[in-house]
């Protein structure tokens, strides 16, 4: 799911390497017709699914005569395909909340379910747990610093998340492309600034998520749903080489580490193998030329966001809310609608308009999502409005 994403390219690069292991069974894409016409004549799966008709019936009209794939549309599509008693894995690589009904439908049916699509865990948190728990699906991190804290951890599932041996979970950050900055060089950055990320190539969103390390705020929720830990067990390191993953401290002074070059290919093949390993494509790491490891502490005043997940994490429904605020803020950014330093005061606004129960059950956490994103679209609106006064006052 999501094929077209830089997430989704790995993904393809990976399974392109290993024909003896992997069957490509359906593959996903929002809009990108272009790109999945490609990606079906390469591959050949069995089903396509557009988001939309229009884009399904451009897709399947490409398609005549060069693949015999079949051609859906809409999310039930998506949702029917992921529970498809045909299908071993599903690689959930939607960007954003708009991914939950798909990758819940995966952990239901007991697949084994790679997440990258980590907006999804962080808005439906219990439910999403009670949903592979229930479904006995096997969850396998992929975001780099999960993997990474998977890889170190036991991997029996009860000593797993046993808090007695873990004295900390240490999570990597890079500090993303304005490390180093402040409040007030941050207010003029752009869209494109915000995306060149230095160690990584991902898609839009998560670029700008790390460059206002919301990133780590999330993957700090994240880390807590699979580890089955408090935010207080976890510590956000900051190490802009991104070549350790993650950390994990025992509490006999051991601390376990991954390292690796910043490429998103080892983790999704460690997902698609486990607990074998498999060629991934990626370059060797040589310790040498990297040279130096640096750690520091996040800077929480320039990039308030990460405070913000901190302590909407410990409110009822806040990550839910904190997630949909998110979403609506960068895409304005995005479109050249509100300024960065705006993203992080639209989320505080709705944190403190918006008070909930913690959502149990999925459509209890679409309210939620559906609530947090009007008053977050309110929110950018007056900001907005506020812009255009000023500049028709001058
Ligand atoms: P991307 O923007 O490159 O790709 C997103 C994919 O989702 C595309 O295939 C798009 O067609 C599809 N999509 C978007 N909206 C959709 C919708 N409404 N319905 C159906 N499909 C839709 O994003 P990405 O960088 O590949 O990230 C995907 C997910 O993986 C995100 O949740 C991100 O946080 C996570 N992730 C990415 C990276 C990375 O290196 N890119 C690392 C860790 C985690
Ligand atoms: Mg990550």
């Amino acid at each position: 799911m999501g094929a077209t994403g830089s997430i989704g390219s790995s993904t393809l690069d990976v399974l392109g390497r290993h024909p003896d292991r992997y069957r490509l069974y359906a593959v996903t894409a929002n809009t990108s017709v272009e790109a999945m016409i490609g990606i079906c004549t390469q591959y050949e799966p069995r089903f396509a699914v557009m988001a939309d008709s229009d884009s399904a019936s451009r897709l399947q009209t490409a398609l005549h005569g060069v693949s015999d794939t079949t051609v859906y549309a809409g999310i039930e599509a998506m949702v029917t395909l992921c529970a498809d008693p045909e299908v071993d894995s599903v690689m959930a690589a939607i960007v954003g909340f708009s991914g939950l009904r798909p990758a819940l439908a995966a952990a239901r049916a007991g697949k084994r379910l790679l997440l990258a699509n980590k907006e999804a865990l962080v808005a439906a948190g219990a439910v999403f747990m009670r949903a592979v728990r229930d479904g006995g699906a096997a969850l396998l991190p992929i975001d780099s610093e999960h993997n990474a804290m998977f890889q170190c951890l036991p991997a029996d599932p009860l000593a797993r998340t046993n808090v007695q041996s873990v004295e900390k979970i240490l999570l990597t950050a890079s500090g993303g492309p304005f490390r180093g900055w402040s409040r007030e060089q941050l207010t003029s950055v752009t869209p494109d600034q915000a995306c060149a990320h230095p160690n990584w190539s991902m898609g839009r969103k998560i670029s700008v998520d790390s460059a206002t390390l919301m990133n780590k705020g999330l993957e700090l929720a994240e880390a807590c749903w699979l580890f089955d830990r408090s935010p207080e067990q976890i510590e956000v390191v900051v190490h802009p080489q991104s070549v350790i993953h993650s950390l994990i401290r025992y509490r006999d002074g051991s601390v376990l580490a991954q390292l690796g070059n910043p490429d998103m290919r080892t983790p999704i093949a460690y997902g698609l193998s486990w607990p074998d390993r498999i060629d991934a494509g990626v370059q060797s790491l040589d310790l040498v030329s990297v040279g130096q490891l640096d750690f520091e502490a996040p800077d929480t005043s320039a990039f308030p966001c990460l405070r913000l997940a901190q302590e909407a994490i410990k409110v009822p429904g806040g990550m839910c809310v904190l997630n949909a605020a998110n979403e609506v803020a960068v895409s304005s950014f995005l479109e050249g609608g509100i300024r960065f330093t705006d993203i992080d005061r639209v989320i505080e606004v709705c944190l403190e308009a918006i008070t909930a129960d913690e959502p149990d059950s999925l459509d209890a956490v679409e309210v939620l999502n559906g609530r947090a994103r009007d008053a977050a679209s309110d929110v950018v609106g007056e900001m907005l409005a506020r812009t255009d006064r000023r500049a028709a006052g001058r």
